[in-house]
């Protein structure tokens, strides 16, 4: 007896399991809510064997501005709190100022309180200015995205199989990949290494460069894989790569062929082939010469100033000397988010053209082209939006990028075996985390031993 109940128990249960699970892959092949938070890869499966009708996208994408509408003012709220907190800290100290000339023992710990408070706060304030003028738009432009493709690209899809069924897929703007190397893309590349140079200069005399990682063999690792990259490009010019320490997850690269990768980005990408899509991307905006096409030569200092005093400020909140331990550790923000965007090549155009292009180089070089949009999708996706913030503001536009990467993956002839992922990749970030963290600390030694008095914040 008590075999059948605990078995017709059990069966119950397992028609509740199956009941939940039919129910849960329902949800999950039918639902607009969880296709916009599927990834990219994934989504154009599945785009072809789903179909809703136009209102309830447009319901579903109404919905969504308005949930971004929402999530600002709570952003704007937030940081209109913490300005009220800063303004109540400065009412204290001012308080404080007039009490007595000088500072007994209990006023000048109450102080360096009350300093240590406004500082921490200030730099709240900014990292949620950050999140709400560029990181909101990020998450939400994703999933908009996202729906757009779940609409549009079928059809795309179609119009690329049947224009290579009629012979002419070599007739696309770059089509001919079978002569990278011989083809001419952005001719006079040579002419761009001064003018590379030049800018690099600049950027260490603004002191804005992060520090720079020495490391041979982890330099040779991604020289390596930039190498490579180079011999499958249209690059007629040798690259340089800097690894710099900085937690910000971007790449750029100077005309001429100066290539930087952010120990941040490196830390970020799961795999090798999301780090040779990156790869190949920067490598392409050097490959059409986009940077120096945008960038004047006479306002190289300029863009630099600018980027310096932006610096200065966001860093610093205009304090020197305590500014600097913060400075030093490279917290938030980072290169990306301080540098003028046409010093970087970054224009609509441009970006699609070296996302086609980075495609083709990847793919050249053996590697699954696919990385690059599993990394882009990532980045787009993470919560939290302060980190990815830099990354996407000198790579805007999401919806016609996405099709133009994977159209051309689409167009690019059948490959068998793509690299994914390599051992030595892995190995290297490993390192990498490793030489980080003990030069973190170092630097932050140096940082308080050079100041004359502690920072406010120490106990
Ligand atoms: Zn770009």
């Amino acid at each position: 007896m008590l075999k059948k109940i605990l078995s017709l128990g059990l069966s119950l249960l397992m028609v509740w399991f199956n009941t939940v699970a039919v129910f849960a892959s329902t949800i999950d092949v039918a639902t607009l809510s969880t296709l916009v938070n599927k990834p990219y890869v994934e989504l154009l499966e599945i785009t072809p064997k789903v179909n809703f009708p136009e209102k309830e996208i447009n319901d579903f994408k109404k919905n969504l501005e308005k949930e971004k509408a929402s999530e600002k003012i709570r952003l704007e709220k937030e940081e209109a709190a913490l300005k009220k907190q800063v303004v109540l800290l400065e009412q204290q100290l001012d308080k404080l100022n007039k009490k007595s000339s000088t500072d007994t023992q209990e006023m000048e710990k109450e102080r360096q309180s009350l300093h240590c408070q406004i500082l921490t706060l200030e730099r709240t304030l900014k990292q949620k200015h950050t999140e709400h003028s560029h990181g909101l738009s990020v998450i939400y432009d994703n999933k908009l995205a996202k729906l757009e493709l779940i609409q549009k690209w079928p059809l795309k899809q179609k119009e690329i199989e049947q224009f290579i069924l009629s012979g002419n897929a070599r007739s696309r703007r770059f089509g001919n990949v079978e002569d990278i190397g011989i083809r001419k893309v952005g001719e006079g590349q040579e002419k761009d290494i001064r003018l590379g140079e030049e800018s690099l200069q600049q950027l260490k005399s603004t002191g804005l460069m992060p520090p720079e990682i020495e490391d041979k063999e982890l330099i040779a690792y991604v020289q390596g894989l930039a190498d490579l990259v180079a011999a499958n490009s249209d690059l007629r010019v040798p690259v340089r790569v800097f690894l710099l320490d900085s937690d910000e997850i971007n790449a750029f690269a100077l005309p001429g062929g100066f290539l930087f990768i952010n120990r941040g980005l490196i830390e970020k990408a799961s795999n090798e082939s999301e780090l040779v899509g990156v790869i190949s991307h920067e490598l392409a905006h050097v490959s059409a010469r986009h940077g120096a096409r945008l960038m004047k030569k006479a306002t190289i200092a300029g863009i630099f100033y600018q980027a310096a005093q932006v610096a200065a400020v966001l860093l610093t909140g205009g304090i020197a000397g305590i500014g600097m331990y913060y400075a030093l550790n490279y917290g938030f923000f980072g290169l990306g988010l301080v540098l003028d965007l046409t010093l970087l090549g970054v224009c609509r155009d441009y970006e699609m053209e070296a996302d086609q292009l980075g495609t083709q180089y990847a793919w050249r070089s053996g590697y699954d082209p696919k990385g690059f949009i599993t990394f882009f999708d990532k980045m787009a996706s993470e919560k939290g939006y302060v980190r990815s913030a830099s990354f996407f503001r000198t790579h805007p536009a999401f919806f016609d990028r996405i099709v133009s990467t994977f159209s051309e993956i689409s167009y690019l002839p059948p490959k068998d075996e793509l690299i994914m992922d390599s051992t030595d990749f892995h190995l290297n970030k490993e390192k990498l985390v490793k030489i980080a963290k003990s030069a973190k600390e170092e630097r932050s030694k140096k940082a308080k031993a050079s100041l004359k008095k502690p920072s406010p914040c120490d106990e």
